[in-house]
């Protein structure tokens, strides 16, 4: 535990977060700022398909005395669901195969974002490759900065309300994405020194028995965590996860995946009924990183 300047005990955390590398609103070391503004003890720092920010963020950590755990967010497909794995306590210079893998989800991304303004140009609301391009300056592109460049040209009130009209799965404008399968993932991640945690398990679509089964076949594959504490967990949620924790030996984290002005209702730091996230989560995850063995594992 430790205290911030006045001498208030800090012991809350984020381990879910997004910056202008990928999708959210933030320089690296603006959500570094506010997490220190907020009290925060430790973030990590967790783009889609980007390690970039990273560098910048753990330089501000240093500078501003907080803890910055390096990490990515990947998005996978295993027996017809599609989750995203977090991957925590990456190697300071990931190899090359690792920013070459990246570099192929951001394409797939590309392909994919060129295939829903060709939707939306046949639905009457046409976005130019440039406008997207303006918006996602910075690295991994996908539908919220679609999102935002239809706000701007008044087509949508929100991010959100182009989700719900165009671009959600289902929405006219929906296109689907190539995907790694679960071994790539966690071997991508574990390759490059990273632990393996499945995101926000409570959004998976899929049954309870469904998610049982995912967490089970995850665990088998060599992911070590759950994200039992989530903005959008309700507390049957969480206690189901952490029922999977116990069952399959992972250890539980928290994050409130805060994106900046593309998710307002986000609070860096809270979870689950709006609760601050326990450092305690944070110190599980650390012994994992210590224990693991070096090199790699078998998927
Ligand atoms: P993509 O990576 O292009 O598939 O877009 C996924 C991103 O969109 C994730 O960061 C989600 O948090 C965000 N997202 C998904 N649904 C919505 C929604 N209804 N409103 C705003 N953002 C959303
Ligand atoms: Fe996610
Ligand atoms: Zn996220």
């Amino acid at each position: 535990m430790r205290r911030t300047a006045d001498g208030r005990v800090r012991s809350v955390i984020d381990l879910h977060t997004h910056t202008l590398f990928s999708d959210g609103s933030l320089t690296p070391t603006e959500v570094v700022e506010l997490a220190v503004r907020e009290g925060l003890r430790a973030v990590a720092i967790t783009d889609h398909d980007s390690i970039d920010g990273l560098e910048e963020a753990l330089a501000a950590g240093v500078r501003l005395g907080i803890e910055v755990v390096p990490g990515v967010e990947l998005n996978l497909e295993h027996d017809q669901v599609t989750m995203d794995l977090l991957g925590y306590f990456l190697d300071r210079c990931p190899g090359d195969e690792m920013q070459a893998a990246l570099a192929e989800l951001r394409a797939y991304r590309d392909e994919r974002n060129a295939r829903i303004l060709e939707r939306l140009a046949g639905l009457g609301v046409p976005i130019e490759p440039e406008e997207l391009a303006a918006i996602a300056v910075d690295g991994a592109a996908g539908r919220p900065h679609i999102g935002e460049a239809m706000r701007r040209r008044g087509y949508v009130d929100s991010i959100s309300d182009a989700f719900k009209r165009y671009l959600r799965r289902g929405a006219p404008a929906w296109v689907d994405r190539r995907r790694l399968s679960l071994a790539q993932a966690v071997r991508l991640l574990r390759d490059s020194g990273g632990l393996p945690v499945i995101a926000h398990p409570g959004i998976i679509r899929t049954d309870r028995a469904g998610l049982a089964a995912v967490v089970r076949d995850a665990a088998r594959h060599g992911v070590v965590g759950l994200e039992c504490h989530y903005p959008l967990h309700d507390d049957e949620t969480v206690a189901a996860c952490r029922g999977l924790c116990e069952r399959y030996g992972l250890v539980a984290t928290g994050g409130s995946d805060f994106h900046g002005d593309v998710k307002p209702d986000v609070r860096l730091g809270r979870a689950d009924g709006g609760r601050p996230i326990a450092d305690e989560l944070l110190e599980d995850l650390r012994c994992l990183a210590h224990d693991r063995p070096k090199g790699r594992v078998n998927t």
